[in-house]
């Protein structure tokens, strides 16, 4: 049967959210459509809020909330953090796992992304040339990049990046170090489900 069109319009938009599939996405849009009107426009609010009020960081691509005409996001601008040292990680909640540790002071870096085998496309989706010119124009400041962590989760596509992001760095032949995340993540475990402990041991064990 052909369903109204907002309840179509919306089932195909979920069904692109990852990990649902056209039956769930349905299902959720009429769970949605018998939600008390309170609910629904709070969630209507936050919805429109995350799209029109939230920006990605002109530096690391985390997402933050921009009041007045910042580009930076809340990390970025702290003077207190290490602006020489710069982890890359996948995504913002890899960040937020190793934000968690209260250990590392430097900066971030988000991927957005990991190159796979199937994906002939990722390359092109992940925030490597802004990562390069990034470094590249540290070198003329004062403050110059000397270490660039590559902190992605030690599965295929996460080990297949690491390769291609290091040789891309060691390409740009500048004076910085690169390192990964030391022992203690398990093989094919990933950065955002570590406990902080293991986090903290795989980042003191970086080479
Ligand atoms: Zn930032």
């Amino acid at each position: 049967m052909i369903l109204p069109r907002p309840i179509q319009n919306l089932a195909d938009s979920l069904a692109q959210l990852p990990g649902l599939g056209p039956r769930q996405a349905l299902r959720l849009t009429f769970w949605l459509l018998h939600q008390p009107p309170e609910k629904q426009t709070d969630l209507t609010t936050h919805l429109n809020d995350l799209f029109s009020k939230i920006k990605l960081c002109t530096d690391c691509f985390f997402p933050f909330e921009a009041k007045n005409e910042e580009t930076l996001c809340e990390i970025c601008r702290n003077p207190q953090r290490d602006h020489t040292i710069i982890c890359v990680v996948e995504k913002e909640t890899d960040l937020l796992s190793l934000e968690k540790t209260n250990k590392y002071q430097g900066v971030y870096h988000i991927l957005g992304g990991l190159l796979s085998e199937i994906d002939e496309n990722a390359k092109q989706k992940i925030t490597l040339q802004p990562l390069l010119i990034r470094i590249k124009n540290s070198i003329k400041t004062k403050k110059p990049v000397r270490e660039v962590i590559l902190a992605l989760s030690p599965t295929s596509e996460g080990n297949l990046t690491t390769y291609y992001l290091e040789k891309n760095l060691k390409n740009l032949k500048l004076n910085f170090k690169i390192t990964k995340l030391g022992r203690g993540l398990p093989h094919g475990g990933e950065v955002e489900f570590a406990d902080s402990e293991t986090l903290i041991n795989a980042l003191e064990g970086r080479k």
